[in-house]
């Protein structure tokens, strides 16, 4: 039998699945590269324990059931909304616990979005996850597990945003093994393209993924491009001001010729005036940028208010007058609260190590 760690319960066994196939056959001590390669596939396939790995000799299979786990968290609370979204509670081995989210739009395209830490120190006061404070930053293995429970109960998934807990840039390490290790050929092979990294605005995370990549979407949480707006809603704007921002997404655009999405949450009589919309026009002079609007989703205990569908109509007009591409997205997962800014109903915090 598997040494699984039971829900909850740390497991002294390091996990594979945030290793590639060289780094398995090395931690592993395997006499043979394809092993590794195996164990890889197997991983990517959905096996959640080494006896389902059944091209590996018996020998093999209790050798790595005795030293190493599979993936290194175990799944929790589960709930499903009535628009296809489910979230997913993951118990980490240390007691800390993450969410992620399988999103399905109205063609059902079925999109894993996942978190890069638990909690999040960004402060923006209409997130939830943000209210919460910052516990510490996941694991590759942590990282990699979200998707592969999500694709092993909903799949074949092929879209991944990193817009659950978390900012991503500060975590980069960790989100760039992730992602080698799901686009890796020799496991689920993910299109890059096909991977949307979301940042709160961190210039210097901007600029270090222009340089070293990886060649994936960035989406930038704008939501006001007046500071005087944003400061308060933001309080990453006073560290990271909006000059620098766009300087970075200058930066950016001229390195990897992509175009960047600017997502707006829209909350009722904050940032939805003519003025916000002048100040949006100003910022994205020069930039190839497609607008996402996001109407906020309510957070219980917050103050804030939804837009209005009035408000959303007026202020989707003065965009277009404005000649500001945008898009709207669906408000999915509110059911469970798993929609953008609602996520850590479960969290434990914990202090950091
Ligand atoms: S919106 Fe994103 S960056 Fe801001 S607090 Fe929430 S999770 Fe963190």
């Amino acid at each position: 039998m598997d040494n699984q760690a039971a829900p909850g319960v740390a497991s002294p066994l390091p996990p594979l699945s945030g290793l590639l196939p060289a780094e398995i056959v090395e931690s592993c001590s395997l006499d043979k590269s394809f092993q590794g390669k195996q164990i890889f596939k197997w991983i990517a396939r959905g096996a959640d324990s080494f006896g389902l790995m059944t091209d590996l000799s018996a020998s093999l299979r209790s050798h790595l059931a005795k030293s190493f786990r599979v993936r290194s968290s175990t799944i929790g609370e589960r709930l499903a909304d009535g628009d296809g979204t489910v979230k997913i509670a993951l118990a980490l081995a240390d007691g800390n616990v993450v969410e992620c989210v399988l999103l399905v739009d109205s063609e059902g395209r079925k999109t894993a979005c996942l978190s890069s830490q638990v909690g999040c120190p960004m402060g923006c006061v209409f997130c939830r996850t943000g209210q919460l404070g910052f516990a510490r930053n996941l694991e590759a293995s942590e990282i990699v597990d979200q998707f592969l429970v999500l694709n092993a109960e909903f799949g074949p998934l092929q879209n991944i945003v990193f817009m659950g807990m978390g900012e991503p840039l500060l975590n980069l390490d960790a989100v760039r093994k992730a992602i080698a290790i799901l686009t890796h050929a020799d496991g689920l092979g993910l299109s890059r393209r096909r991977i949307t990294l979301s940042t709160s605005g961190l210039v210097e995370g901007i600029r270090d993924l222009a340089d070293n990549g990886p060649d994936v979407r960035l989406a930038v949480s704008l939501t006001a491009a007046d500071p005087a707006v944003r400061t308060p809603l933001m309080p990453i704007t006073r560290s990271n001001p909006l000059p620098e921002l766009r300087e970075a997404l200058l930066y950016y655009q001229e390195k990897t010729k992509d175009r960047i999405t600017l997502e707006a949450v829209l909350i009722g009589g904050v940032n939805t005036a003519p003025g916000d919309v002048d100040a949006l026009r100003a910022f994205i002079d020069g930039l190839q940028v497609t607008m996402n609007l996001i109407p906020w989703n309510r957070v219980p205990g917050m103050d804030f208010k939804e837009p209005t569908r009035q408000e959303l109509e007026d202020f989707e007009s003065m965009l277009e007058e404005k000649g500001i591409q945008f898009t709207q997205r669906a408000r999915r997962g509110r059911g469970v609260s798993g929609a953008c800014g609602q996520l850590g109903t479960v969290l434990k915090k914990k202090s950091p190590a």
